[in-house]
């Protein structure tokens, strides 16, 4: 089947007690036994909801997955996946990964003894230098944010397998419409559901997906021992985002390509990162993992100084100043300053992450509008 019908079909069985097309909300915490112990496979809502079960079996078809699992945010996710570790156990991460994810590394699991290791993962040696025997993960994020590095992934995770290290790969930016990292030998798959799953910034949310067994009963373990599921409502609206999942992702894929294009020629702009441009060093590899090159790009003016970007910032009109990504509409951020505050500055600049760096989260408007608000803005 292809990936329109799939994603559109994945998960969703008339309910068995009335025949509605849509998976209903189950808003209950428990269920009603008919003696002790003897129930329907569902006990208390925290172990399992129908809602979050829909949810689960289409996360896992949409990333061609046995096992979904849905949690409360991106950052759950990510956290019951560093909780399949111990202390003294390393970690190997990319070096220009989402902020909140190097705030949990660093400032929650470093207490607990977890190590972390940071490389730019642009070139796959580099994390081979950093592998030891204490080496139990690879944390992987492509493309990055905010700066659009591509990692190869079949080549981290063959290099991965020969040392028995498990490969967990953020596929937020790419969404399952771009790339399948279980596909390329990926283990486990993370996603803030939040973005391009939910697609219309009204929930927060988190999945992970894998093909393992034993893998899968360790996640739910955790995920029902530590608690951060997702209410029904909200995995109702997740549900309901993946049946436009192909069709907003074509979307933004072709406006996406449209304002790289007219950044990179407008004569006001430094640099535009876009792994679609076939000077990108990472277009190779792009081209071969994923289908397409998405809807996320940063820029720098030509006038490079922190105040002419904070001036173009607060001078969009359609182009909302936000926090987030991968909903409808277009949303312009300072990664400096937003999403990625809880960087040290040095770590920062010392990755390419510069205090005027501008990023975009390209909606489905007309293309042609949103050119016309960043040329208004960018004057
Ligand atoms: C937003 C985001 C997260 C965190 O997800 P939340 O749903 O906000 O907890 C993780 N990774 C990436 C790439 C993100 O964009």
């Amino acid at each position: 089947m292809k990936i329109a019908t799939r994603f559109i079909h994945a998960g969703a069985e008339p309910d068995p007690s009335t025949g509605a097309i849509m998976t209903p909300i189950y808003q209950t915490s428990t269920y009603v036994q008919s003696a002790p112990g003897k129930n329907k496979g569902y006990e208390y809502a925290r172990s399992q909801n129908p809602t979050r079960k829909a949810l689960e079996d289409a996360l896992a078809v949409i990333e061609n997955g046995k096992y979904g699992l849905a949690f409360s945010s991106g950052v759950a996710a990510t956290d019951a996946v560093i909780k399949l570790l111990q202390p003294g156990d390393e970690v190997i991460a990319g070096n220009d990964m989402y902020g909140g994810t190097y705030r949990l590394f660093t400032k929650v699991f470093e207490k607990f003894g977890i190590r972390f290791k940071y490389v730019d993962m642009n070139n796959a040696d580099n994390v081979k230098k950093l592998i030891t025997d204490k080496t139990k993960l690879i944390w992987t994020e492509t493309p990055t944010n905010p700066l659009m590095n591509i990692c190869d992934i079949s080549a981290i995770t063959s290099m991965a397998k020969k040392s028995n290290i498990l490969v967990c790969v953020d596929n937020t930016f790419a969404s399952p419409y771009l790339q399948n990292p279980l596909d390329l030998g990926a283990d486990i798959v993370m996603h803030s559901s939040t973005k391009y799953l939910g697609g219309h910034s009204d929930v927060i949310q988190g999945a992970l997906i894998m093909n393992d067994a034993q893998l899968r009963e360790q996640l739910y373990f955790i995920q029902k021992s530590c608690g951060a599921v997702p209410g029904p409502m909200d995995c109702f609206l997740v549900l309901r985002g993946i049946k436009t999942l192909y069709v907003r992702m074509k979307q933004h894929c072709e406006n996406g390509r449209i304002i790289a294009e007219w950044l990179r020629h407008y004569s006001k702009i430094g640099k535009v990162y876009w792994p679609g441009f076939e000077d990108h060093p990472g277009y190779s590899v792009a081209k071969k993992q994923m289908r397409d090159f998405g809807g996320m790009l940063s820029f720098t003016l030509k006038d490079d100084s922190v105040d002419n970007a904070m001036r173009v910032l607060s001078s969009t009109k359609l182009f909302s100043l936000a926090e987030s990504l991968g909903g409808v509409e277009s949303l312009i951020n300072h990664p400096a300053s937003m999403t990625h505050a809880s960087i040290p500055r040095e770590e920062r600049i010392k990755n390419g992450l510069t205090d005027s760096l501008i990023r975009l989260s390209i909606g489905i408007e007309d293309a042609d509008d949103l050119i016309a608000d960043l040329q208004q803005a960018i004057g």
